[in-house]
């Protein structure tokens, strides 16, 4: 193989473009927008091993783990921190269930252990609410979603043998037509390679739209989440927060203590909401998130969503949060079975990788690296 075609410019597709210089073959990357707008830069920059499925999924998120530390030292525009993670129990049940869960074969390959509030608050002295214990998850780490597309494209670019050899980046270019081992931008240009690796998203009619149509049930279905990012808060948090809700939602916690939690707080189970909070590098906090599966989708933000997302921030916190700075929301590509990722041949030469869904950013350097090795 020498030379690659890559279709979308979110993480899926960068991790395939460095995955594939790293390999020594000449990749072209088109993006139909100036930049990418989709999943990968409006989401959490979580790498979040604490909460995978025991098994391929959390040896995928271990590998992608490890994949991402390496990319820091070559590119540290991506904004790696290693801070690891605390999910905090808000009553007797929900530590319950963090007790089973530090206590699972496992949990040392997390990195798990569990906290009482002091030992939670020593090791994130922002924590100034209410709370029963705590998880820390030394394994979670950052990024900078806004960065990460960027930085992985200037690396390239500059890590280039000449302009036009090597790496090409083609922004302003949609994809609308596959043939073999070929796909054909808007523009009416082909573009040829061994392979073509379409990271399309959550964009499920565009040039995925034929192939994804003729499932008898579809492989991937689309997910919104709204979001907010405040003004910087004063103090710097040591690690990312998630709230006793993440428990109801990540397969890590399907244990026999899940079963004894409380019902959740109607307006939060209507709104598939659980609180995820990362301070960002200027101090500012991206907070989330809510999770709607009924297309079509509004296309406006719910604020009784944001206030309950602020609420539980400011509980856990124990204080005001800064004002928001800005909302908005994200879709993105999820599997309906039981694989961990969508990947499909679409005719020869030609491959769909999506579908990673609320794991697409953690596990995507390793996702790539399956598409060389697997
Ligand atoms: C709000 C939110 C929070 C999240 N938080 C996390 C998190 O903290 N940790 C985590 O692991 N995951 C998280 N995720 C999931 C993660 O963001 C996604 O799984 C991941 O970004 C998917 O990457 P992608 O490259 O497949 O898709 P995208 O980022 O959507 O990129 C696809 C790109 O393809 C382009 N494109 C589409 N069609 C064409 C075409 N025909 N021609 C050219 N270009 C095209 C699009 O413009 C887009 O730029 C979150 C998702 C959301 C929405």
């Amino acid at each position: 193989m020498d030379r690659i075609v890559i279709v979308g410019g979110g993480v899926l597709g960068m991790m395939h473009a460095v995955q594939a210089r790293g390999r020594g073959l000449d990749v072209v990357q088109l993006e139909r927008e100036a930049a990418p707008r989709g999943a990968s830069v409006r989401n959490f920059g979580l790498v979040w091993v604490s909460g995978r499925a025991p098994g391929p999924e959390l040896a995928l998120a271990k590998r992608a783990r490890e994949l991402w530390e390496d990319l820091a030292a070559e590119v540290p525009a991506i904004g790696f921190r290693p801070h690891g993670s605390l999910t905090l129990a808000a009553d007797d049940a929900e530590l319950a269930l963090l007790k089973e869960a530090a206590e699972m074969p496992d949990a040392a390959q997390r990195g798990f252990e569990l906290l009482d509030p002091a030992a939670a608050t020593h090791a994130n002295p922002a924590l100034r609410g209410e709370f029963a214990g705590a998880l820390l998850c030394r394994s979670d780490a950052i990024v900078e979603p806004r960065a990460v597309p960027a930085a992985f494209r200037d690396h390239l670019l500059a890590t280039s043998p000449a302009v036009g050899a090597g790496y090409q980046w083609l922004p302003g270019r949609e994809a609308v037509e596959v043939a073999a081992h070929a796909v054909r931008d808007h523009t009416g240009t082909w573009h040829k390679g061994d392979l073509v690796v379409l990271c399309t998203g959550a964009a499920h009619t565009g040039v995925a739209g034929r192939h994804l149509a003729g499932y008898d049930r579809p492989p991937v279905r689309r997910v919104r989440l709204q979001m907010l990012q405040t003004e910087p808060f004063g103090t710097r948090l040591s690690t990312s927060v998630a709230d006793g809700d993440t428990l109801r939602y990540y397969p890590a916690y399907d244990l026999p203590a899940r079963a004894r939690l409380g019902p959740q707080d109607p307006a939060a189970a209507a709104a598939g909401a659980q609180l995820l909070l990362v301070q960002r590098l200027d101090g500012s906090l991206t907070i989330g998130d809510t999770h709607a599966y009924g297309e079509p989708f509004g296309f406006d933000l719910d604020e009784t969503l944001y206030d309950l997302l602020r609420g539980r921030a400011q509980r856990l916190l124990g204080t005001e949060l800064p004002r928001t700075r800005r909302r908005w929301a994200g879709v993105y590509s999820q599997v309906t079975g039981s694989e961990l990722y969508h990947r499909s041949v679409v005719t020869e030469g030609v491959v769909l990788v999506t579908g990673p869904g609320g794991r697409g950013m953690t596990c995507s350097p390793a996702i790539a690296e399956e598409t060389f090795t697997g």
